[in-house]
């Protein structure tokens, strides 16, 4: 089979991923083991890769249970309770909060302290950026992840929202909207809404381009961990404007059937997708 085969340019680890990976790497040149606070990134491969070299990742519990030793605050950034703990357990921090996550969570802080409205949050439930944001609150945030939870706000009243980094702009902008058409039907205060635009610059132009690449193939293959929510966000995207697209784990859940002889296949990934596992996904389909 003939397959003409392109790596996308734009996918692969974004510039708080690589960071935090670096940092990494260059601890464990000087010590065996290092404790990483979550998953560091949100691909098996990847974290597979940094366990061969003593990346060992911990939950809170285990972290509340470890004392004099060094933990890696990895780019979605912890909540200031994560520092508290740190302190009282004399933990020295390797903090790899990407520097877009922490000024977000300073404008959080900020706003909490000067807002007498409702701080609202438009990110996933549960995942650690945004529990590290609610945590700027005091844990006094509202956190909605569709329209289908706009209820839990109280539209007679201020709000001011702020996104996870990695949503879908597009998305945001829905949730806003409907935002405003429920604080107009209730007759409350719509002067006092703000929105703050906080979506990542790099995962926004990332949207933008890869419908350009996804248009421009026969077949996406798209390779992102199950758990990365920048990954569901930019494979639908794939999705929706080229419906050959697949989404996988790893090369060895590629099915030939997917392609025909002639077929342009773009190979793309979310921002915790490495560039190694793009090129090892392209030389597979080589040999198809
Ligand atoms: S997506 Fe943007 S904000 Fe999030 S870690 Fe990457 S560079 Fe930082």
């Amino acid at each position: 089979m003939r397959l003409t085969i392109e790596i996308d340019e734009e996918s692969g680890f974004c510039y708080g991923v690589i960071r935090a990976v670096q940092k990494a790497e260059m601890k464990l040149k000087e010590s065996s083991t290092l404790y990483s606070l979550g998953s560091i990134v949100h691909n098996n491969s990847e974290l597979d890769r940094l366990n061969k070299i003593g990346l060992e990742v911990i939950d809170l519990e285990q972290m509340k249970n470890l004392s004099d030793t060094t933990v890696l605050i990895r780019a979605h950034g912890e909540p200031p309770r994560t520092y508290e703990i740190a302190r009282e357990n004399n933990i020295s921090l390797i903090d790899c909060t990407c520097p877009v996550v922490l000024k977000l969570q300073a404008r959080i802080r900020e706003t909490y302290a000067s807002h007498n409205g409702q701080i609202v949050i438009f990110g996933k439930i549960g995942h650690a950026e945004v529990n590290g944001l609610v945590g700027q609150a005091n844990g006094d945030a509202i956190v909605v992840d569709g329209v289908q939870s706009l209820e839990k706000i109280d539209f007679t009243k201020p709000i001011c929202i702020f996104s996870q980094t990695t949503k879908d702009p597009k998305e945001y902008e829905e949730i806003c909207e409907a935002i405003k058409e429920r604080i107009v039907a209730c007759g409350g205060p719509v002067g006092e809404f703000q929105i703050h635009n906080t979506i990542c610059r790099q995962v926004a132009q990332r949207h933008t381009n890869l419908v350009a690449f996804a248009e421009s193939h026969s077949v996406i293959v798209f390779i992102s961990g199950k758990e990365s929510s920048n990954g569901k966000v930019l494979y639908d995207l794939c999705k929706s404007v080229n419906p050959r697209s697949y989404h996988i784990q790893t090369r060895n859940q590629i099915d030939p059937q997917w392609f025909q002889d002639g077929d342009s296949v773009g190979i793309c990934g979310a921002t915790s997708t490495p560039k190694w596992q793009l090129e090892g996904v392209a030389k597979h389909l080589e040999q198809i």
